[in-house]
């Protein structure tokens, strides 16, 4: 797989601002916020696309989503509600080919999504 954007951000060739780091998952804030708080969070790991998602990742997906819910107590907001998105390929929205789950809080969500 080639190096993406947040391989870079991982290997800090371009920065960004970091909100959390372990072992296996880094977040931090997206460039172009669409709620007052949005979060990227990813696994160090380069997987491309949710269909490229292995048996042997899941505990690693599962640590996303434990991710997203531990931020969002810790930010405030977990308690009113938040959205947790994963933009898969084209058509599903998807712009960097290094899985990510959105974390947007702060504000009431709109449903359907567009
Ligand atoms: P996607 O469209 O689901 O693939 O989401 C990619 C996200 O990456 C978008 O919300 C972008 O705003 C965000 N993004 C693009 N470049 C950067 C960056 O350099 N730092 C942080 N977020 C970025």
């Amino acid at each position: 797989m080639e190096p993406t954007l947040f391989s870079k951000i991982i290997d800090r060739e371009i920065p960004a601002d970091i909100v959390y780091e372990d072992d296996e998952v880094l977040a931090f804030n997206d460039i172009d916020p669409k709620a007052p708080t949005h979060i990227l969070i990813i696994p160090k790991k380069p997987i491309a696309t949710l269909n490229d998602i292995e048996e042997g990742d899941l505990a690693l997906i599962g640590r996303l989503q434990y991710t997203a819910a531990k931020l969002a107590k810790e930010l405030g907001f977990a308690e009113e509600g938040y959205r947790v998105v994963m933009n898969c390929n084209e058509a599903g929205g998807q712009s960097v080919y290094h899985i990510h789950m959105h974390l947007l809080g702060g504000r009431r969500m709109q449903w359907p999504p567009g």
